[in-house]
């Protein structure tokens, strides 16, 4: 199936790329990108206790909480949390519709 396509206010034809994934083992919590998300697609979650301890195991500071996508499918695929994103954690791909 094809992937979705858009169009600009000008006319000029885009692919939109979707959030596909969040890599929460980067997931610092920040919130970045559930401030510049217009859709609310995205939710702040606790991590568990053995996720916690692994990061006190790793001698760094604990991280109580992370990032999820939580409405996946109201993604418009515009990227914006991709790119204010520190740790690199979002993965983002054209679709097709209702994939
Ligand atoms: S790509 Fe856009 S709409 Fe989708 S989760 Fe990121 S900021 Fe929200
Ligand atoms: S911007 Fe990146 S590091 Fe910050 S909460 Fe979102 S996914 Fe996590």
């Amino acid at each position: 199936m094809d992937p979705i396509t858009a169009i600009t206010r000008g006319g000029s034809s885009w692919t939109p790329e979707f959030a596909i994934s969040i890599d929460d083992k980067k997931c610092i919590g920040c919130g970045r990108c559930y401030k510049v998300c217009t859709r609310d697609v995205l939710e702040l979650i606790d991590r568990s206790e053995d996720e916690i301890m692994e990061d006190d195991d790793d001698d760094s500071e604990s991280i109580s909480s992370k990032m999820s996508l939580a409405n996946a499918m109201d993604c418009t695929g515009c990227g914006a949390c991709g790119r204010v994103c520190p740790k690199g954690c979002f993965t983002h791909s054209p679709m097709a519709l209702g994939a």
